[in-house]
């Protein structure tokens, strides 16, 4: 222990966003991580923000994730096929089972591609890097799991200017710039990036965390995360997780699977999030089981190693997903909720902390601590 934080009280914030207002039922693909500034604003009454924000929500923009149009995806019709060859020579499994959890509920190891993170008996930890590779994980968590204050940084975008991908992509694209200061201030202030399966394998007691563990988390699977974010990444020795939307792959806004093979081979986590980005709590169940167990299924037939983290789609869930996460394979499960608290009992509800466009550098630090 003291290698990391140990909450005694859940921080968690358990609200929903109050005075959170879904768009027109027709902008529902465009919602993404809605957060509209009348939420800033409501103490203050109704300004000239809010409504140019509510024009903007009926001009068809809004500030979450990026949809492109049906044209773009190449999978809109299903699950990727599998594959029989890959151009990376990484053989790829055929085979659509997912690993199996063992009788002692130990999962395979993961990535291929990573350092192992010191054993918790270990003695010290190793400095700015961890990694998807280590022992097998645990299916459940003991009872006596400790609870964990690692922020997990939420991003989207991170370009020079908004990629061409609808005025929704604004308020989520992180300055190319502002993302190195981030970074250069991480690896200058003794934080050490960790995987959330490191975070996992922490409360398992099978990992120990470095000093100032902090997670950084990427969602949609822009294709600027492998232009601008992953150089950067490397550049600092930082792993970090991913959650592609696999009916996205290949569009032309997204990155490829041989862009993830090439992130997933330095180190970096690929995890889901879903197949085509619904809200997973207004689908039948058919439709849930392909956002997550077909999501899951693909990226383990094109990467090679199962996913264990799920990412909701803008952040919406509720205990029948939850189940059907658990139900899919996924060990633990992230949200849009603001927050740095992480326990065992809600692994399949872990808060995030938003790094927005607007942030100064000293407003990022101050979401850290
Ligand atoms: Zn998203």
């Amino acid at each position: 222990m003291g290698q990391f934080k140990v909450n005694k009280v859940n921080t968690r914030h358990t609200s929903r966003r109050p005075g959170h207002r879904p768009p027109p039922r027709q902008q529902e693909p465009r919602a993404r991580h809605l957060r509209p500034p009348s939420v800033m604003l409501e103490k203050r009454g109704i300004s000239v923000l809010t409504i140019v924000f509510a024009l903007a929500v009926l001009a068809g923009a809004s500030f979450g994730c990026t949809r492109p149009p049906a044209s773009e995806a190449p999978n809109a019709s299903g699950p990727a096929a599998p594959q029989a060859t890959v151009t990376t020579g990484r053989p790829v499994p055929t085979s659509t089972t997912f690993p199996a959890v063992t009788s002692t509920g130990a999962l395979p190891a993961r990535s291929p591609g990573g350092q192992a993170v010191p054993p918790a008996s270990g003695s010290t930890p190793s400095a700015s890097t961890s990694t998807t590779a280590g022992p097998g994980l645990p299916a459940t968590l003991p009872a006596g799991a400790p609870s964990l204050g690692v922020p997990i940084l939420m991003y989207h975008f991170v370009d020079d200017t908004p990629p061409p991908a609808g005025p929704w992509s604004v308020g989520l694209t992180v300055a190319t710039g502002m993302f190195r200061q981030q970074m250069d201030y991480l690896a200058g202030h003794g934080y050490h990036p960790v995987t959330l399966e490191d975070i996992y394998a922490a409360m398992a007691g099978e990992r120990r965390l470095p000093d100032k563990p902090v997670a950084l988390t990427f969602d949609d699977g822009n294709m600027d995360n492998f232009t601008k974010a992953f150089p950067i990444l490397r550049e600092h020795g930082f792993v970090a997780t991913f959650f592609v939307i696999t009916g996205f792959v290949g569009n032309k806004l997204s990155m490829t699977w041989d862009d993830l093979r090439t992130m997933q081979a330095a180190g970096m986590a690929i995890e889901s999030h879903t197949y085509d980005h619904k809200n997973l709590r207004q689908v039948d169940p058919q439709t849930l089981q392909k956002e997550l167990a077909g999501s899951r299924e693909t990226i383990l037939q094109q990467l090679g190693v199962a996913p264990l983290v799920l990412c909701y789609p803008n952040g919406k869930t509720d205990p029948q997903v939850i189940a059907a996460a658990r139900a899919a394979g996924y060990l633990m499960a992230v949200t849009n909720l603001p927050g740095k608290g992480l326990d065992a009992v809600s692994r399949y509800d872990w808060p995030r902390v938003r790094v927005a466009p607007e942030d100064s550098l000293e407003g990022f630090v101050s979401g850290l601590s």
